[in-house]
């Protein structure tokens, strides 16, 4: 075994292990080593196109399936010639659509700022748009033409929900957000709006397995940064890519003294004494060494992290939570239009209940659609009019093989691509090019069968001393990444043994 000298090395340079890791190189004074099996670091956050660089159609697959576990599902025209064509060159082009929560006040920019005293620009987008009757309304005119007493009951409920604290949201967290609404008030108005509203947060079309707690803490969160997201404010896109948060937090690690390994993969993790004495990498060309361990952090989704760290050593407990973990499976679509297809509300995302013409096993899925290019310019590289547009439908979590039924996919592509034309009657004259991917995995949990609420593992293996865990399935509040900014805060916390939550302020933790 090399001998090397690190407090702690970190499996994956996804968000969780960079964060994890720059929080304990720079406040911990920890040496850290994070080891990555993709070429490159970000882990589901993957930007390709200008400063992320120009890729092959065999690279960008290689990457986009790496840790998204994403693929190409359809095409106009093929994926080879879109790339031919400059895809790459002339965009900046995400994995998938990565709307960040409470914009640019969200978790990322909040510890970027506290620990590395570094920027993040997340330009915002400014309206939520919801379909209703043939037309996009502001969600607020769902509730046009109600009656003054539906009014005071909506102003009522947003008015208690946001006196609640941390505590009491807790108590709620295993009551569906449907249950709450009722328990709160019987008018169905009411219910439907804020029904509406959870539905497309949580990416979920099944009420019944959206966690009430936690759409109250995410909701008091962003309220508390000064967005709102009924009106879109509450989300933005990071400009110049997603991945930008990665680079800073990774200059975070390595201007403290962190190393970062991209091509190893951590093949066996060597346990005796419930104690993690190695781990064996990896390189790409195949050769392996053994790296002594004082402390692990796996950043690995914990869905996934029994074929490297057996069953046997975990709690029965944590093994049944670990196995309730639902991947949120979707379809992302990549659009290039010639110019703006909606110009009253060009900065909105644009979300529609129920996409019409297709039945998925969790029902009728939720499509959102954004011009993402309008919202953040340096998303088109080339001084052209034209305009990059990202769409997205969820697909249903309990059922993980259905995003794998190629056909339903290709169908479910059209069937979002129908709805545009039906809108839209120019749209097919504006696109130059389209493709879709589907991920197996979008966000890193959600509630499965009968289970909601906060039932994610801890950052902590109880059985073995020095095994963390961070990223976004571990103990957190949130969706998707900003989650995993959290769990990243909590993890370090049991590494450390210190307090990094007061990074964050007290709505954020
Ligand atoms: C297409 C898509 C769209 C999304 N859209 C949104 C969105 O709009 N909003 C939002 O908030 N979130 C979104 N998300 C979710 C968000 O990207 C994730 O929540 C977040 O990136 C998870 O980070 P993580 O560190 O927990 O996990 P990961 O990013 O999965 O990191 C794990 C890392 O470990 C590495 N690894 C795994 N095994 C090994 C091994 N044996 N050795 C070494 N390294 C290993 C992986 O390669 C990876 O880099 C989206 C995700 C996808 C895929």
């Amino acid at each position: 075994m090399k001998k090397e000298d690190f407090d702690v090395v970190i499996i994956g340079a996804g968000m969780g292990g960079l964060i994890t890791g720059a929080i304990l190189a720079k406040r911990s004074r920890m040496k850290v080593l994070v080891v990555e099996k993709e070429s490159k670091i970000g882990g589901r956050v993957m930007s390709f196109g200008g400063p992320h660089g120009d890729f092959s159609k065999e690279e960008y697959t290689k990457l986009l399936g790496g840790a998204s576990g994403c693929w190409v599902v359809d095409a106009d025209p093929g994926i080879d010639k879109i790339i031919e064509d400059g895809l790459f060159r002339n965009h900046i082009v995400d994995c998938g659509w990565h709307g960040m929560s409470a914009g640019d006040r969200c978790r990322y920019a909040v510890m970027a700022r506290s620990l590395g005293n570094k920027r993040l620009h997340v330009s915002p987008q400014v309206g939520f748009l919801y379909y209703r009757d043939g037309g996009w309304i502001e969600l607020k005119d769902l509730a046009r033409g109600w009656s003054k007493g539906s009014h005071n009951e909506r102003s009522r409920i947003a008015f208690e929900r946001q006196l609640m604290g941390m505590e009491e949201a807790k108590e709620f967290y295993d009551v569906d957000v449907r249950e709450f609404l009722k328990s709160k008030t019987d008018d169905p108005l009411v219910q439907e709006y804020y029904e509406t509203m959870a539905k497309f947060q949580f990416g979920i079309n099944d009420l019944t397995r959206i966690s009430a707690g936690e759409w109250i803490m995410c909701n008091n969160m962003t309220s508390q940064t000064g967005r709102d997201l009924s009106t879109g404010g509450g989300m933005g896109d990071v400009s110049g890519g997603f991945k930008m948060v990665a680079n800073v937090f990774a200059e975070i690690l390595l201007e403290n003294g962190g190393e970062i390994r991209t091509s190893n993969q951590v093949k066996e993790v060597i346990i005796k004494d419930h104690q993690v004495k190695s781990v064996v990498v990896e390189n790409e060309k195949g050769e392996s060494e053994q790296i002594e361990v004082k402390r692990l952090v796996s950043s690995i989704p914990l869905n996934r992290i029994f074929p490297l760290i057996p069953e046997e050593h975990f709690p029965d407990e944590m093994v049944k939570t670990i196995k309730n973990i639902y991947p949120m499976p979707g379809l992302l679509g990549h659009i290039k239009l010639k110019g703006k297809i909606e110009h009253e509300w060009d900065k909105a995302m644009f979300v529609l209940n129920e996409l019409p013409g297709i039945e998925l096993r969790g029902g009728r899925p939720v499509y959102g659609f954004e011009q993402t290019s309008v919202i953040d310019p340096s998303r088109i590289l080339r001084d052209d009019d034209g305009v990059y547009l990202q769409s997205w439908v969820g697909v249903s979590a309990s059922d993980p093989d259905e995003v794998h039924d190629l056909p339903l996919m290709k169908e479910l592509w059209k069937k979002m691509m129908d709805f545009m034309r039906q809108h839209y009657p120019d749209f097919d004259n504006m696109v130059e090019w389209a493709f879709c991917v589907a991920a197996g995995a979008l966000y890193g949990i959600n509630p499965g069968p009968g289970m909601v609420g906060d039932h994610r593992p801890a950052v902590k293996n109880p059985l073995i001393n020095n095994m963390f865990f961070t990223g976004d399935t571990v103990t957190q509040f949130d969706v998707g990444s900003s989650g995993a900014a959290h769990g990243a805060v909590h993890c370090a916390n049991a590494v450390s043994g210190q307090d990094h939550l007061v990074l964050l302020p007290s709505y954020m933790r």
